[in-house]
């Protein structure tokens, strides 16, 4: 059996949400707890309810919208529905709404589901407010013990719900998240889709660099300690040692 997406139906959908926080000359004011955010949500989630899905919504705010097979097992697919400050419509809303497209062609096309899908709009996935990934490891029960919860406080969101946001994971198979590509690899190569192998982790630093100070006109420069020419040379080494990682992109 075929089954075919509708791709008027999806763009109508994207656009649609786009123009949710989307201010004229600055972009999307979509970040997470915000007004705009909580309007597109609740608009996702009539999108929703619209094709039958069944919908929930979890303790840090993750919208689900599932619909039924035969099996226990669930394939989850979906996106963030938050954006950044100034942000672009594609960024998260897309694996939402492709996710969503997928459904209701599978709906259309009869009842012929093994595994249930769910689409998922996770939220807090972009740094703003409370660090990147927010909503996603609440869900996979990943969330660092430093999380934010002053700042969480301040939306309704307390320590038991995140508790309570935790998937049951062993029901799911799957992830799948179509995401628009925000290097430059893909599209200078002329591919329209291509499956990442490796993510980037990223690690912040404080470091501090600590001279002596001494009196400028009697002391020369090689009897000095001076921090920001010790933090000179560390930063050019840093660079230089990033310059020689082995890391790069390779289309196949
Ligand atoms: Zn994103």
């Amino acid at each position: 059996m075929t089954v075919s997406v509708d791709g008027k139906r999806f763009l109508e959908d994207l656009f649609a949400q786009g123009k949710i926080g989307w201010v004229e000359g600055r972009g999307l004011q979509r970040t997470a707890y915000s007004a705009p955010y909580f309007e597109a949500r609740a608009w996702l989630k009539g999108k929703m309810e619209e094709v039958g899905l069944e919908t929930r919504i979890d303790g840090v705010g993750n919208l689900f919208g599932r619909l039924k097979g035969k099996n226990k097992e669930t394939i989850l697919i979906g996106s963030h529905l938050d954006s950044v400050d100034n942000g672009g419509i594609y960024d998260g809303p897309l694996g939402i709404i492709a996710a969503l497209e997928v459904l209701r062609a599978v709906k259309d096309a009869g009842d012929i589901l093994k595994h249930s899908l769910e689409v998922v709009a996770f939220v807090g996935e972009e740094g703003e407010p409370l660090g990147g990934t927010f909503g996603s490891r609440a869900f996979a029960g990943l969330l660092l013990s430093d999380y934010r919860r002053d700042i969480l406080a301040k939306f309704g969101v307390d320590e038991n719900a995140v508790a309570a946001s935790k998937g049951d994971l062993g029901n799911y198979a799957a992830f799948l998240e179509l995401h628009i590509e925000q290097g430059p690899f893909l599209e200078r190569k002329g591919f329209y889709i291509g499956v990442p192998s490796g993510i980037v982790g990223i690690t912040r630093l404080e470091v501090r660099v600590r001279g002596m100070a001494n009196h400028a006109g009697t002391t020369p420069m090689s009897e000095r300690k001076d921090a920001m020419r010790a933090s000179a040379d560390l930063i050019h080494d840093w660079f230089a040692w990033m310059d020689k990682m082995a890391w790069s992109v390779t289309l196949v």
